[in-house]
Parts: structure tokens; sequence; C-alpha cells
């Protein structure tokens, strides 16, 4: 505090942000709120992180093992939104629909539109001047000099510059720098980097076609052939449903014991509506060089590929802390909040980790979170607390019967909790209420139809009044925003 009054000395820092997907533009947007200087290094051509679709995938190694993966972008062509464009815009810039060419105007628009937004984000905000593109971050390291202060350190981050192309690949590394910032903010998503499923024997034997869905685009290539799809999570009833429309058969594999046990509703309906082409089966057991696959019922179908829709797994290469925080059974931690690791806190901090969260709203509330506590407008607690709260989080989950791997799994295991952290840490506004009866409807509705629920009009009163009102404010707040980025950028080269 200031001696003078009680308004908080604020400190601005040299921050990096690794990575400038949704959740890096997110942090860079509040660093630069709150004064800091803020530097975005993105090892793709452009932002966007996911959303930036990438007809190219990781060919050579379609099971993604090698560490990193080579294409950030697991988004396949025919991908559209789970979540309508009223809770999926940042705050401070909704996400309304916009006409022009290649604009997407629907709820639920497709990858592009998502993409479109985040550049539009960047280009209300400035942001794009503090972004790198082309940048791979290879290292993250504390820098083991004396510190200016017992509680402050700093941080050497090296990157090289990816000439002539924005896929990482070692042997193209070319200008390797090295910088020291005051904080780094880790933001490099967690839908990039395969995981695929324990207890299939013969997968290294079977002569067929297997790849994970990190490297599925269009259906085409597997025009004729029959097809598993194993996993029925969001993605793999997309796949499923995408590859009805050209193969000869396609089989969803279940992570169940039996048919009856995975049959929930929208399967239920996808099967009635794709009768003549889709099955559905139990878990896989055993691919067997011959062609033919085997589930956990005993029965057997012969396929010419499988596709495993089997997500995805947490993964910090260039992280060198010396074990402060590592990744473990798909937790990374100790992590306070799932944001800071205690030990190094705050100096080094993550937005984007937790799982089945509203996003961007999400992760605006961890980045101003971490842009106040960098400057000094908020404090954490000590070190020891935050790494007492970690292990009682760990204690509940135990205590509850939730799986250790479910730790930032936040809106699967329960979804109030992420509006509580929202509004626990800073000052963010809440979220309407309509929106929340709009996201558990839609999560209701998607659970029930795949296939429809992204354009069937079951809206209560209550949410259509909300997305009426939104549809009008957010265009004229939107519309003040672009104005006034235009008569900045216009008095900037001098012109009124
Ligand atoms: C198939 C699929 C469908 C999805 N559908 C939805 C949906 O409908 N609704 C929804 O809300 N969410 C959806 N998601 C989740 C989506 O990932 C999040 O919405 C959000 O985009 C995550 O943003 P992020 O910034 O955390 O991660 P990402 O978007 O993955 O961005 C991370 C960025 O970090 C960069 N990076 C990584 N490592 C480095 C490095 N070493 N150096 C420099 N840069 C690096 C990457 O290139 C990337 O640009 C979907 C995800 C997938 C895969």
């Amino acid at each position: 505090m200031d001696a003078g009054n009680d308004e908080p000395v604020i400190h601005s820092k040299k921050v990096c942000v690794v990575g400038a997907g949704m959740a890096g533009l997110a942090a860079a947007r509040e660093l630069q709120r709150e004064g800091h200087a803020v530097t975005v290094m993105e090892q793709s051509g452009d932002v966007g992180g996911q959303w930036l679709y990438d007809p190219r995938t990781d060919a050579d190694d379609p099971l993604g093992a090698a560490v990193p993966v080579r294409v950030p972008s697991s988004i396949y062509a025919c991908l559209r939104l789970i979540s309508p464009r009223e809770v999926t815009g940042f705050s401070e810039f909704q996400f309304t629909p916009k006409d022009g060419d290649g604009r997407d105007p629907r709820r639920f628009p497709g990858h592009r539109e998502v993409h479109s937004y985040l550049r539009d984000f960047c280009d209300a905000f400035g942001l794009m001047e503090a972004v790198r593109l082309n940048t791979h971050v290879m290292r993250v390291a504390p820098i083991a000099v004396p510190m200016p202060t017992s509680t402050t350190r700093q941080w050497a981050v090296r990157s090289v510059r990816l000439a002539g192309s924005d896929t990482y690949d070692a042997a193209q590394e070319k200008e390797e720098e090295e910088e020291v910032f005051d904080a780094v903010v880790v933001a490099t998503g967690h839908n990039s980097q395969p995981m695929l499923p324990s207890g299939i024997e013969g997968m290294e034997e079977w002569r067929g076609r297997q790849l994970h869905s990190h490297s599925y685009r269009t259906p085409e290539p597997l025009r004729g052939e029959a097809v598993v799809v194993v996993g029925c999570g969001d993605s793999g009833k997309d796949i499923a449903l995408d590859l009805c429309r050209v193969a000869r058969e396609v089989h969803l594999a279940a992570n169940a014991s039996s048919t009856e046990e995975a049959t929930t509703p929208a399967i239920a309906k996808m099967l009635a509506n794709h009768r003549d082409v889709l099955r559905l089966h139990p878990r896989i057991c055993r691919l067997h060089p011959d062609g033919h696959v085997s589930f956990a019922d005993g029965s057997s179908i012969v396929a010419d590929t499988v596709i495993y829709c089997t997500g995805y797994g947490y993964s910090f290469p260039f992280l060198d802390t010396g074990g402060a925080v590592a990744v473990e059974s798909d937790v990374v931690g100790p992590l306070f909040e799932h944001v800071f690791p205690p030990s190094l806190a705050p100096w080094l901090s993550f937005v984007g980790l937790p799982r089945k969260i509203l996003v961007p709203w999400f992760f605006e509330t961890q980045a101003r979170w971490i842009a106040q506590v960098l400057s000094g407008r908020r404090a954490l607690p000590s070190e020891e607390e935050m790494l007492r709260s970690v292990e009682e989080h760990y204690r509940a989950m135990e205590a509850a019967g939730v799986p250790r791997k479910h730790t930032h799994n936040i809106g699967g295991v329960d979804i109030l909790k992420m509006y509580e952290l929202g509004e626990k840490y800073c000052d963010s506004s809440p979220i309407e209420d309509w929106k929340k009866e709009l996201v558990m409807s839609k999560i209701a509705s998607m659970n029930d139809d795949a296939e429809t629920f992204r354009d069937s009009g079951d809206d209560s009163e209550n949410v259509q009044k909300g997305v009426q009102a939104w549809r009008g404010l957010a265009a004229r707040a939107n519309k003040d925003k672009t104005m006034a980025t235009g008569e900045a950028e216009a008095d900037a080269l001098g012109h009124g």
C-alpha cells in the first residue's frame, strides 16, 4: 500500500505468455489492462490455438507419440461449437453475429467463425502488437542468480523462430533467443497431445490404419471403409456421425462393459438415425493381425481403420522447474486453485488447465487474478497455506470418491465450482442467471440429441428474453469498442 493513501501501488511487470490460443489471448488482455508489459509467444503462424484449423496433420505420427506433436490444432473440418455464442465470448467483447464474407452468424457457429472472432478480439484491443508468431518456446526456467528481493524471481525463456514454417520441427530450428522475464504465464492448452487407451491388446501388430482424432480432419480418406471409432465423447460422436456419410460401416466402441450401459439417449437417437451404417459396441479389447477387432461382450467385426477419440493429456515439455510443478497421472501439481505452483507463485502461473468450463469467461477470470497478484493489487496466501489447500482439495476429492485424474475436470465434477472460483478470486462480474440456465439446458439437450441440439429452438422464456436483450446490448458495445479502436488508430496516424 502507498503510505499516503489507501490506493495500492501498482507494479508493472515484464510478463511472457506462452501460447496465443483463447487462454493466452485472455491472459494478454488482462495483463495489458493491469499495466504489465506483455509478450505472447506463439509457435503457429496465427493466433487462435485450436480454432486455427490446420488441414495438415501429424501424418507420419498418426497416434501422436511424439512430444510435442507438430500440428497444435486438433480441430476437424465439420466442427461446430457446442456452446452457444452468447456464453462463448469475452466479457468486454461479446461474440455477436457478424455479416460479411465468410462469416457464420449461427448461434453455434463453425470453427472458422470462432477463429475470426478471436482475430476481431485481438484487433479491438491491439493485442497483435504483443504477439510474436512462429515462435516456439523451448525452455522456461527460473534464473538461479541472486534476486533483487527474496520474494521475486526471474525467468529465462528460450525460444526459437520457426522461419518458413509454422509447425514445430526440431530439424528446422532457427534463430534461437533467450530472454529474461519477471513472470511467465503458461497458456499452451491441453487438446494437442493425444492420450491413447490402455488395455487394448494387439495395437502394435495390427496391420490396418490407426489414428488419434488429433489427426482426423475429413471423412473422405476413409470412404467405403469399415471404421471403428473408440470413445463416445463429443469428438467420438461428431466423428462417427461425420463418417456415416461416406464409410461402409461405422462401429462406435464405448468405454462400457455392455451396449446397454453405453446407450445414452443421444446414442440411441444416432443409432436410430443411421441404422444402415452405425453400430454400437462395448469396450474394445483386442486388435487381431487379420483385421478382426474384438469387444468386451465377445463380439468381433473386421475393420480397416481404428480412430481413437480418447482425449488429450497435459504436457509441458518446455517447462524446467526442477520438479516444483509436474504432470502425474494427468494431474498438474501442486497447483493452488489450478493456477499457481505454491513454491513459484506468482511468478509462474497457468491459464486454461481446467476442463469442461465456460470459455473464455473462466480464462479471463484466472488471467485477471494473475494480473492483479503480479501488480500487487491482490495478495496470495503463504506458500504453506497454498500447499495445505491443494492437499485439502485432493483429500476432499478422495472422500467424495472422485478419481484423482478428474482433479482439473471442474465442470464435469461440479459445474457450480466454476462460477464460485470466478467470483472468489477477482472482481469479475457474476454470470447472469439466464446464461447459467442456458448452459445447463444446452448440456441437457446435447446429452439428449447430439445431432439437433445446436439448431433446436428449445430455450425457456427466461433464456429467450436474455438472448434478445444480449443481442442488442452486445452489438452496441462491440460497435463502440470497434469505433473507439478506429478513432485511436486514426489519432495515432494523425488523422482526426
Ligand atoms: C475437437 C475439439 C473441439 C472443441 N470444441 C469446443 C467447443 O465447442 N467449445 C469450447 O468451449 N471448447 C471447445 N474445445 C476446447 C478448446 O480447446 C478451448 O475452447 C480453447 O480453445 C482452449 O484454448 P487454450 O488457449 O487453452 O488452448 P489452445 O487453443 O490449444 O492454444 C494453445 C496455444 O499454445 C501454443 N503453444 C503450445 N506449445 C507452445 C510452445 N512451446 N511455444 C509456443 N506456443 C505454444 C499452441 O500453438 C496453441 O496456439 C474443443 C477442443 C477440441 C480439440
